[in-house]
């Protein structure tokens, strides 16, 4: 009988995406389907989504950073020439302001 190796550990990089699962834009609602409370999105056949709607992620980069782009403040919609983005998008920059925010 040989002495099996012990299990390996689980590797960081799994775990971190394990954590990452819970997205922080969960915490603020989705204008897409209503998923609010931390709740996560469902896909209008009533399935729940790993990640939030693309529009709730904008949603809370808008309501949790500043805008590095168009220098605005949280909660302000993002613009450019002095119009508000469509759709209420927002600049890639600003996820990435608000990814830091939440970490
Ligand atoms: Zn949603
Ligand atoms: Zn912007």
């Amino acid at each position: 009988m040989t002495s099996r190796p012990p299990a390996a550990p689980m590797p960081i990089e799994i775990r971190n995406l394990m954590r990452a699962r819970q997205h922080p834009a969960r915490a603020v609602d989705c204008p897409h389907c209503g998923a609010h409370d931390r709740r996560p999105c469902f896909t209008r056949t009533g399935r729940r989504m790993t990640d939030p709607h693309p529009g709730r992620v904008a949603a809370w980069a808008r309501a949790s950073a500043c805008c590095p782009t168009c220098q605005v403040e949280p909660t302000i919609p993002c613009h450019l020439d002095g119009r508000e983005l469509p759709h209420n998008s927002v600049h890639a920059r600003r996820y990435e302001e608000a990814e830091v925010t939440a970490a």
